[in-house]
C-alpha cells in the first residue's frame, strides 16, 4: 500500500470531522492529517481507514476509533520532550500521534504478536519511540519511572497503583475504567500523596489483559 494524494484527501476530512465532535488542538488534528492510518490496518479495511472507525488488527485486538486517539491526545496536552508511557501499543496509531506531538515514548504490549509486528513497522515510517516493551501494563516501566504522562488504550479493570506510583507531580494518568464499557479517567497528580480525579465521559475498548502470554 502506499500514501496518495487521496488518502491525504481523506485524511483533511477525518481532521474537519474530529473538529466538529470538539478536537481543538491543533497540534492533535495536524498529527491526524499527517499519519497514513489506512497503512496501520489490513488492506481490506483500506477503503474505510479515514472514517471514524475501529478495526480488528491482529491477536482479537482493534485500532482505536481515530476520534478516541485525538480526545486522548488532547487530553494529556503532550509538550515537547515529556516522557509518556503509552499501555497496549497496538497498531502503533496512537504511538505515532504522540511522536508526533514531539513525545519521548515508551510503550508497552502484552501480545507478543503485535508487538513484534509495531515494533518492526513504525521505524519503517519513521517513527520511533524511545522503548518498545513486550511485557505487562499493569506493572507500568518502574525503571524508567517517573513520566509526564501515562496513557492506557486497554479497558482497564481497575486502576492500577502501579501506574499512579509512575507519574511525576503535576503529571497526568488517563486511563478508561471499566468492564464492558469505560469512562474516560484523568487522575492529575497533585502532590505525592494527592491526586485529582476527573470523569471524561464513556468510552468502549478491548479489555485490558491480565496475564502476560
Ligand atoms: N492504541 C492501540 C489500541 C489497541 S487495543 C491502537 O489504536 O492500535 C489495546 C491494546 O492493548 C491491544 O494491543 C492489547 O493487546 C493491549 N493490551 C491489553 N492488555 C494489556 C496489558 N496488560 N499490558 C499491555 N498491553 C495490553
Amino acid at each position: 500500500m502506499r500514501d496518495t494524494i487521496k488518502h491525504q484527501g481523506l485524511r483533511n476530512q477525518l481532521a474537519k470531522a474530529l473538529k466538529m465532535k470538539g478536537i481543538s488542538d491543533e497540534n492533535v488534528l495536524n498529527a491526524i492529517r499527517k499519519i497514513p492510518r489506512h497503512l496501520f490496518i489490513d488492506s481490506s479495511f483500506e477503503a474505510h481507514a479515514y472514517q471514524d472507525k475501529a478495526f480488528p488488527i491482529a491477536a482479537e485486538q482493534t485500532i482505536s476509533h481515530p476520534y478516541t486517539v485525538a480526545f486522548q491526545s488532547q487530553v494529556l496536552s503532550v509538550k515537547k520532550g515529556d516522557k509518556v508511557l503509552e499501555i497496549g501499543t497496538g497498531s502503533g496509531y496512537q504511538t505515532a500521534v504522540l511522536l508526533e506531538l514531539k513525545a519521548e515514548v515508551y510503550s508497552i504490549e502484552r501480545q507478543h504478536e503485535l508487538f513484534k509486528k509495531t515494533a518492526m513497522f513504525l521505524p519503517k515510517l519513521g517513527y520511533r519511540p524511545k522503548r518498545f516493551i513486550f511485557g505487562d501494563g499493569y506493572k507500568g516501566l518502574p525503571e524508567e519511572a517517573p513520566f509526564d504522562s501515562i496513557i492506557v488504550t486497554a479497558g482497564a479493570p481497575f486502576v492500577p497503583k502501579a501506574l499512579l506510583a509512575q507519574i511525576k507531580v503535576g503529571g497526568k494518568l488517563l486511563i478508561p475504567v471499566g468492564d464492558k464499557n469505560q469512562i474516560m479517567t484523568l487522575f492529575l497528580r497533585k502532590s505525592p500523596l494527592e491526586f485529582e480525579k476527573k470523569e471524561l465521559g464513556d468510552f468502549k475498548f478491548v479489555p485490558m489483559l491480565k496475564k502476560k502470554n
